[in-house]
Formats: structure tokens, sequence, C-alpha cells
């Protein structure tokens, strides 16, 4: 069988060579075409200045575009064993550039292999993107990376980067965009998956601020957000009343209206209000 342009066999090859069936538990929806992994990784260029960890590797093709594009050095954290042997041909392949991690992202401490810049690329499991997504951005900050490059269902790219007044803004967008700057790149089709998940992706980059401001604790913030966006067709004065005695003087005090519903705050609002709330307590 003909090599693909990395000089290594083609993917479709590895996978049927290694029994990697795509395991829904796992959220495993795996992208074949170079080109479309190349354009990804160029996304996050530069690639040689940092670690890249990539989370969820698979089979491996986003980590060959990766190291493809010159990244110098992946470390790519996979939990399902099956795909060990294939990306350990890909480690043999770019010796000393893949660095693999058998484990669970959700459970191991990415940012302990890091000593210096590092950026996250991935083609996230859908079924625990935005918990990945949400417990990077309510860490130790300023962050151990300088940008995220993630792809996520479209719909929850949309949520996002959504601003204040339309349907998609709520609790991620305000944590999001309180973090860093976000921004939707592209989208991808559904075809391009093996299989087809049932609905686009998308692309997004985050790049976090070295400061977050308005200063506010973030568990408080996700307190405000979840009260408010709760409830969101009911205006603050009531929604807040879980985690206000008297939203209505605390909003007074910050020169908000009361009477506007969640989705017409900014940001930076949610901040303040946070702020005012002061620091949570267990
Ligand atoms: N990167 C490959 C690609 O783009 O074709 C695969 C992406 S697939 C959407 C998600 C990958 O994340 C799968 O390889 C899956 O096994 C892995 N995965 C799922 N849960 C994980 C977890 N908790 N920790 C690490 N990897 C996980």
């Amino acid at each position: 069988m003909p090599l693909s342009e990395d000089g290594l066999p083609p993917l479709r090859e590895v996978i049927a060579r290694h029994g990697l069936d795509a395991r829904k538990s796992l959220g495993q929806n795996f992208l074949f075409d170079l080109n479309l992994t190349r354009r990804i990784a160029r996304s996050a260029a530069p690639l040689d200045a940092a670690t890249i960890v990539e989370v969820g590797p698979g089979p491996g093709g986003l980590t060959r575009a990766l190291l493809l594009e010159g990244a110098k050095k992946v470390i790519a954290v996979e939990k399902d064993q099956r795909a060990l042997p294939a990306l350990e041909e890909i480690a043999a392949h770019y010796p000393g550039r893949l660095e693999i991690i058998a484990a669970d992202a959700l459970r191991h401490d990415l940012a302990s292999h890091i000593d210096g810049e590092a950026k996250i690329v991935a083609n996230l499991p859908y079924n625990i993107a935005t918990v990945l997504l949400t417990g990077w951005l309510t860490g130790p900050w300023p962050p151990w990376f300088s940008s995220l490059t993630l792809m996520f269902q479209k719909e929850v790219a949309e949520r996002i980067v959504a601003a204040p007044r339309s349907e998609s803004y709520g609790r991620l967008a305000v944590l999001s965009q309180w973090c860093a700057g976000a921004r939707k790149l592209f989208d991808i089709d559904r075809r391009a998956f093996s299989p087809p998940p049932k609905i686009t992706s998308s692309v997004v980059q985050l790049v976090p601020k070295t400061v977050r401001e308005p200063a506010c604790d973030v568990s408080m913030l996700e307190k405000v957000t979840a009260a408010a966006f709760g409830q969101r067709r009911k205006m603050l004065r009531s929604s807040l009343k879980s985690i206000s005695p008297d939203p209505s003087q605390l909003l007074a005090n910050l020169g908000i209206d009361a009477n506007l519903r969640a989705e017409q705050l900014t940001v930076a609002d949610f901040a303040r209000i946070a702020a005012a709330l002061g620091a949570d307590r267990p």
C-alpha cells in the first residue's frame, strides 16, 4: 500500500490493522483528511516555539498533521489503550518529538508535563469537551497554556463565542470570554469524520488573557451565571435571589437595571456582580 505524504501508512490502514473501530462511549469520530488536519494544525501556528498538548489523539490523524507542520514536541494524552500501538508507530517515525501519555485527560494533571510555553490543540471527544474546557478555564491563572485550538460541535462553538442578546449567549460564553479572546475559525462538515457525527463541527481558538478583568472569584462568577441563566426568562431581581438576599439593591449599587434578563448583561457586568458578592465560600 502506498504511504501517505508523511511517510507513514494511510490512517484507514492503521485503523484496520490495529482494530480501532470507533467507540461512541469514547466520543470517537476520526478525521482522515490530512489536508483538513493540517489546516487545523496550522491554525495553532507557530508550532515550533511551544509544547503542543493534544487530548485524544486516537489513531493519530491530527497528531501526524501537527508533526508534519513542524511541531517540535507533541504530548498526546489518550484514554483508549487500543490506540497506543498506532501512536507508538508515529513516535518512532518522529524520534524525540512525540510523547504519549496513556491517561484520562479529565483526571490527569497535564500541566505537570509542561516546562515553558504550551498550546492545547485537540479534536475533543464531544461528550467531555465542555467539561475539559471549563476545567482549563477555571484552573490556576495565568494558565499553563498560551492558546487553545479546539474542535467542538458547532452548537457548542457558538455558545463559546456568543455575544450578549443572542440565543447562544449563556454560562459558557461568559466564562470563556472573561478568561480569553475567543473566535470561531471555521466549520468542518460532518462527512469529514469517520463515523460522521450528527452535526457540523467547528474549530474555535481561545487565547487566554493575562489578567481577567473585572477581577472576581471564578467560582462566584459561575454561581452568578448559573443562577441568572438557570432562569433566563426571569428578570435579574428575581433570578439572583438564590445567591443574594437583596438582588435589587446589589444591582442598583452597580448601576445595573434589575429588570434586565441574563442575556442582556455583558461579560463585564457578570464579573462585577460576582466581585460585589465576594469570594465563594464552600
Ligand atoms: N484526534 C483524533 C482525530 O482527530 O481523528 C481523534 C479525535 S476523537 C473525536 C476523540 C479522542 O479522544 C478519541 O481518540 C478518544 O479515545 C479520546 N478520548 C475520549 N475520552 C478521553 C479522555 N477522557 N481522556 C483522553 N482521551 C480521551
